[in-house]
């Protein structure tokens, strides 16, 4: 694909599933890095320099059979890389251990709440302190939401909305995935909320976009 030639462009989208237009559009060189909050990261991508030592550590007491050592906190310093996930083991301020079901519900509420997105853009901006600093984002970017990022009505209805609403008025263009699959499988599946739907997110989520844009 050439990005100058709108025919490579349309022959070769067709062919790309799932997130291989964020690798293919980071290839070409259209994006320089992506930023990936999601529930599946249950550590940071790339690993930091802290984590990465203390993980060697561990193995080296458990082959000599000694104490284990103790596991470094925050801030950590990262290598660099085009894609960066952030961890999202359990809600900002849970301290439960080790975390359970009943902590998946509270999980997924805090989606777009000011804690939990202070805490991802505070880990987001150790990872490339040139790109993110003091929560703001200090080049053009664009932002991707999944509606499966939502797994209850509850979750994209944030008490305190200031982060979320940052985010959304300094972007330069906003895409948005339905992935009405997964929505309806939270709801009716897994039954997170059942009053959940790829509608009630879609008007809930252009509402906020609307009220943060005015
Ligand atoms: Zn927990």
């Amino acid at each position: 694909m050439n990005y100058n030639d709108i025919r490579t462009i349309e022959e070769g989208i067709h062919k790309l599933k799932n997130d291989e237009h964020i690798k293919t559009a980071i290839d070409l060189d259209i994006v320089g890095k992506i930023f990936i909050i999601s529930y599946t990261a249950s550590e940071d991508s790339p690993l930091s320099y802290e984590i990465r030592n203390y993980n060697i550590e561990v193995q080296k007491a458990l082959m000599n059979k000694l104490p284990l050592p103790e596991k470094p906190n925050r801030p950590f310093t990262y290598p660099n890389a085009k894609i960066y996930m952030v961890e999202n083991l359990c809600s900002v301020g849970c301290d439960k251990k080790p975390h359970d079901d009943d902590c998946e519900i509270p999980h997924f509420n805090q989606a777009v709440e000011s804690v939990m997105l202070d805490d991802k853009l505070d880990i987001i901006s150790n990872m490339t302190p040139q790109i993110v600093s003091n929560r703001k984002f200090k080049q053009k970017y664009i932002l991707d939401i999944d509606l499966d990022y939502f797994h209850t009505c509850r979750s994209i209805q944030p008490t305190d909305s200031t982060p979320f609403y940052d985010i959304i008025k300094n972007s330069e263009t906003i895409t948005i995935s339905k992935e009405e699959e997964f929505v309806l499988e939270w709801a009716n599946t897994y039954k997170y909320d059942e009053k959940s739907s790829v509608e009630y997110l879609m008007d809930s989520l252009l509402n906020h976009i609307k009220i943060a844009t005015m």
